[in-house]
């Protein structure tokens, strides 16, 4: 049976950070990570804030 990996998206302290679940190298929570994630601005009422994407070493989207 294949199950597709996925993104686990949480919470931060300035807004929320979207990781790759069981990636092949791990991941540092925060922008400082190896993976050199990007910090995207998300617009909204009551949650606005700063979104950090990691890149998936394996590749998905
Ligand atoms: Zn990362």
């Amino acid at each position: 049976m294949a199950v597709r990996a996925g993104w686990l998206v949480g919470p931060t302290e300035t807004g929320s950070e979207v990781t790759p679940i069981d990636d092949v190298v791990g991941h540092t929570p925060g922008d400082d990570c190896a993976c050199l994630p990007y910090v995207e601005f998300v617009p909204g009422d009551s949650s606005a804030g700063w979104m950090v994407v990691h890149h998936a070493w394996d590749g998905r989207e």
